[in-house]
């Protein structure tokens, strides 16, 4: 097989142990080793592959293309036991970022960190970034439809995704926007597998409409299954009836093409940003709380838990080296209220923002006056960018750091990603906690998240040994029944991978399940793009690879 892909692509081709145990794991409880990878030098590659891979399935029913990227994914997204393409390699260049209006052409392997930099310089931004913004690339942020700690006000990346080049399962690339009726008529009489395409596509998505636009989770955000609902919404008024397949290829995990080039939509941030940190010592009014902070409109509001704030007291070392000795002498303060009034049980991060800093300040005292007043609970303001950082390092790193120190324990994402509506919060917490609790013997686990979205992570340290194996599965169907129970999500940006796959029914119901698999086969009918993703898996399977090192 090696010789035969050299033969093929000018790209570097690679099976040294080093390589396939690096490509064996991402960021899940996943371990599978790939049989080659292949760091494709240009599109033309990309083709020749699908190509070369299409017409020998026949032969060779395992073989198929799993494109990765950053490999941070949390669901397996990444693992196949074929060929891996690594996109960072040669897709990494930001080809265009321009202000009017604000956008941006780039490949799927830039790293996100690059990216913000070249358009920041411009005084632009792509806002769905992720926590893993240091490690991750905006073809993983399309492909896996992320969302971060601005997606309370921006939402996710399918609404920066306007133009997507894909290699479909033909072996050609095409290029995905925004049509108009008249433009989806044009296209749907071409005589080529585009026009298919959209045929195929343009009757499923007719022909269940209705069954569609009910299946879509009552949440602000949701990377689970194929997202359907997004392709025709309902028309809305000054919005003519819009067909676009981009968000459909947005959030699939590169199961229905190869993503060659991206062009975003990008946004102007405001110039100051403020912090509201407030501590709270139990999670009575937790509900009230967020209700109070959610009308207050902030630009994020983001949130960890007691467990969180032990754990990087534990990993102080690593922190001192990401945040520095001086920022942590900053937290001489916090660390006194959290002595004379306890470890609060959750620490929220309430970000405001705004073009005059004096009206910034002034907003948000206000703010921080009337919580106080109503909930007698301690709170702060931060005073500027440095004495935000620390709070925003050990939300955004803690997972991060955490996979790396904690000795002997794993880190397991499995219910890693679950949002309901925030008004459920009051009621569902206790009962998610009460789940928990029975698992307390076999896990260490944090909470952190998105509560302005209701959207919390829970990542729990493990044995990954036989018993997790029971514990999973177990664990996964008690939270996801209670979180269908309140009309939730199993992942919010996240996304299924191998872990959650198998309870995409569960989540939509068969019916809808199967226009997943339908469409599935729509794009890709010999199933050579991640296979076992979004369709036709298992727990089983998944349980029989988790990771043993
Ligand atoms: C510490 C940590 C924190 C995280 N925090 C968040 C968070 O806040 N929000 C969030 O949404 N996620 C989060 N994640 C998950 C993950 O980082 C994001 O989903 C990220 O956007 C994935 O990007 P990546 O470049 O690493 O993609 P990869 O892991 O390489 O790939 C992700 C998926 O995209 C597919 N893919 C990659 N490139 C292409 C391509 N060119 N064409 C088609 N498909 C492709 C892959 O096959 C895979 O299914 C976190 C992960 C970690 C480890």
């Amino acid at each position: 097989m090696l010789d035969k892909i050299k033969n093929i692509v000018k790209g570097e081709v690679g099976s040294s142990e080093k390589e396939l145990a690096l490509f064996s794991h991402d960021a899940s409880i996943f371990e599978i080793r790939p049989r080659v990878i292949v760091h494709p030098k240009d599109t033309e590659d990309v083709k020749n592959l699908v190509k070369w891979v299409s017409q020998n399935k026949n032969s060779d029913v395992e073989l198929s293309l799993t494109a990765r990227s950053g490999g941070t994914d949390m669901t397996g997204g990444t693992l196949n036991n074929s060929i891996v393409l690594d996109f960072t390699t040669h897709f990494n260049k930001i080809l265009n970022v321009e202000d009017a209006p604000p956008h941006a052409i780039v490949e799927p392997g830039v790293f996100y960190r690059d990216f913000e930099k070249e358009t920041l310089s411009k005084d632009l931004l792509l806002p769905s970034y992720p926590a893993s913004r240091e490690i991750c690339t905006v073809g993983g942020m399309v492909a896996n439809d992320s969302g971060g700690e601005k997606s309370l006000r921006y939402g996710k990346t399918e609404n920066y995704v306007e133009e997507l080049n894909v290699v479909l399962s033909d072996g050609e690339e095409y290029v995905f926007k925004s049509l108009t009726p008249e433009e989806l008529e044009q296209k749907k009489l071409q005589d080529n597998f585009e026009g298919e395409i959209y045929r195929q596509m343009h009757d499923l998505l007719e022909l269940n409409h209705e069954l569609i636009q009910k299946a879509k989770p009552n949440v602000s955000k949701n990377s689970a299954g194929y997202l359907l609902w997004n392709v025709c919404p309902p028309a809305q008024a000054g919005n003519g009836k819009k067909f676009d397949l981009t968000r459909l290829f947005t959030g699939a995990q590169g199961t229905l093409g190869l993503i060659t080039k991206i062009k975003f939509r990008l946004i102007k941030p405001n110039k100051y940003s403020r912090l509201l940190i407030i501590f709270l010592r139990d999670l009575n009014n937790l509900g009230e709380v967020i209700n109070m902070v959610n009308k207050n409109k902030p630009e994020s509001f983001e949130s960890y838990d007691d467990h969180t704030f032990k754990l990087a007291i534990k990993i102080l070392p690593d922190l001192i080296r990401k945040i520095g000795v001086s920022a942590l002498f900053r937290f001489i303060p916090d660390v006194w209220k959290i002595i004379t009034g306890g470890i609060p049980k959750m620490v929220m991060l309430v970000e405001f923002t705004g073009d005059e800093e004096v009206e910034l300040i002034d907003r948000i005292k206000k703010y921080q006056k009337e919580i106080s007043d109503k909930f007698k609970i301690k709170t702060r303001i931060t005073k500027n960018e440095n004495d935000a950082r620390k709070y925003w390092i050990i939300r955004r790193e803690s997972f991060n750091l955490l996979r790396k120190r904690v000795k002997g324990k794993k880190t397991a994402p499995f219910i890693d990603d679950l949002i309901v509506r925030p008004e459920y919060l009051p009621e569902f917490l206790p009962k998610l906690n009460e789940i928990l609790k029975q698992y307390k013997d076999y896990m260490i686990y944090t909470i952190a998240g998105h509560p302005g979205d209701g959207n919390f992570h829970i990542i729990p340290l493990m044995d990954l040994d036989e018993k997790s194996k029971k514990i999973i599965p177990e664990l996964s169907e008690k939270v996801y029944g209670l979180v269908l129970e309140y009309h939730g999500s199993i992942t919010a940006e996240h996304n299924d991978g191998l872990i959650r796959t198998p309870y995409l029914e569960k989540m939509y119901g068969s019916e809808v399940y199967k226009l997943f698999e339908k469409t599935k086969q729509i794009f890709d009918p010999k199933n050579i793009f991640n296979p076992r993703k979004k369709v036709g898996t298992d727990i089983g399977y998944a349980m029989d690879h988790i990771r043993k090192n």
